[in-house]
């Protein structure tokens, strides 16, 4: 509240808000306060926030009444220590140490405006920070709830590591209220190993300034396995002072798994799930690319013997479930290396690194044999469901990956017209 002073010094407000007259000895209103209408308070208690309030000293006090009072009030009254005799200068260390903003020598009348002017200029300074600070509040305030009603955690942290402010997201993240998350460290939340993790991404974005992305999974104590990605700024004061991390957390565990679906989908057929053509020359070029010049790598071309007969004699749906168990047993053979790739209908692709190309014969005659045993389908036009292969050998360095395809589609068609269920090699 600001105290209203008119000309005359006579205050117009509430007389707990305006001059006050406190004596603890019971002595009193001087005549130096009678024109200023200053009314009496008994009770130390009794000041309002604003008040300017003069203390009648007794002569062999240190200050006692005016300690009581500040004591009592901290900053928000003005006090002034009227003395009775003139102070000397220990009694007036004596009193400003006390807590007395000013002092009078009620005998000197000249001195009771310039008093009262400092007074009201105090309050005046007192009432714009208090206005200033109100004002901060109201925006912090804002802030806050602001922030309060993000779904997305945030946090500022000091160079220590300790959190000097969060949201509610940021408590529920670390599932407990965010008003048990200020001045705590990860530590208190997480194990130690991850939290040590945390700090030394903390301390080198302290180190190095600037902003800091970061992606990692993280195990909740509401939600589980979580994929996030944490966003950290460091904080510099405007005068250059380090003061900490500033931090948000985007929960991306929803789009990381449509992103994984999509690449999926992206490189694999949907009715085998083996590798497409584009993934397969990925792959192969890949490989290529890091080729020496007299590296050899291996290409197959695998087709399905007489499989429009089993479209045709048992339906498209049958002919579909045998064109899966082909594939997984195909497949069944990459972990010794084979890659397979659907080529389209009912043709295969299968690529040998340099590491494997040697086996990639016996690789393809294993896999020729496991399809013959447990994929074979005896129809009205004989057997079919076996595969026929095609296989070429080539150098990256001499040969395109295409060239080395045709030679082995070529040789595809030598295994089918010599009776299928066979591989033959490349010229
Ligand atoms: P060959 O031994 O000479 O290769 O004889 P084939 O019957 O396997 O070859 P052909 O090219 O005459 O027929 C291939 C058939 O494969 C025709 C096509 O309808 C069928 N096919 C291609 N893709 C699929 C598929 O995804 N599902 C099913 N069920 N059939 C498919
Ligand atoms: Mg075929
Ligand atoms: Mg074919």
């Amino acid at each position: 509240m600001q105290p209203a002073f008119k000309t005359d010094l006579v205050p117009t407000m509430a007389p707990a808000e305006g001059l006050c007259w406190y004596s603890a000895v019971g002595r009193p209103q001087p005549g130096i306060l009678s024109p200023l209408n200053a009314q009496s308070v008994c009770d130390p208690a009794g000041l309002a926030p604003g008040a300017v309030c003069f203390v009648a000293i007794d002569p062999a006090s240190h200050g006692e009444e005016i300690a009581t009072l500040r004591d009592c009030h901290q900053d928000s009254v003005y006090l002034i220590a009227v003395t009775l005799v003139e102070p000397d200068a220990v009694w007036q260390a004596n009193l400003f140490d006390a807590g007395a903003d000013d002092i009078l020598f009620q005998h000197d009348l000249r001195q009771r405006v310039p008093c009262l002017m400092r007074a009201k200029r105090h309050l005046e300074l007192r009432h714009q920070d208090e206005a200033w600070r109100r004002r901060m509040q109201e925006k912090l305030d804002i802030w806050q709830e602001g922030l309060d009603h993000l779904p997305t955690p945030i946090y500022v942290k000091d160079v220590e590591g300790r959190y000097l402010v969060c949201n509610t997201a940021f408590g529920h993240f670390l599932g407990v209220s965010s008003d048990h998350v200020v001045g705590k460290r990860l530590e208190d939340f997480l194990p130690a190993d991850a939290a040590a993790t945390y700090s030394a991404s903390d301390t080198q974005l302290l180190r190095q300034g600037g902003v800091l992305r970061t992606e990692t999974d993280v195990c909740l104590p509401e939600s589980g396995m979580r994929h996030i990605m944490v966003h950290k700024a460091r904080l510099v004061s405007g005068q250059g002072d380090i003061r900490g991390v500033a931090g948000v957390v985007i929960d991306i565990t929803e789009r990381k798994e449509l992103e994984s679906r999509l690449t999926e989908a992206a490189e694999r057929d949907p009715l085998t799930n083996a590798f497409n053509r584009r993934k397969f020359f990925q792959v192969a070029s890949e490989e290529i690319t890091t080729a020496g010049p007299d590296d050899v790598l291996g290409v197959a071309v695998v087709d399905i013997d007489n499989f429009k007969s089993i479209n045709d004699e048992l339906g498209h749906a049958e002919g579909d479930v045998t064109l899966c168990s082909i594939v997984d047993t195909l497949r069944g053979h990459e972990a010794r290396g084979m890659q397979v790739a659907r080529a389209g209908g009912e043709e295969f692709f299968a690529f040998f690194t340099r590491d494997v190309v040697t086996q990639a014969q016996d690789m393809l005659e294993a896999a020729r044999h496991d399809v013959a045993r447990y994929c074979q389908v005896h129809t009205g036009a004989g057997v079919a469901g076996t595969i026929s292969v095609g296989l070429a050998f080539f150098k990256p360095s001499e040969e395109t990956i295409d060239q080395a395809l045709r030679r082995a589609d070529v040789a595809l068609y030598k295994a089918k017209r010599d009776g299928r269920n066979r591989l033959c090699l490349a010229d």
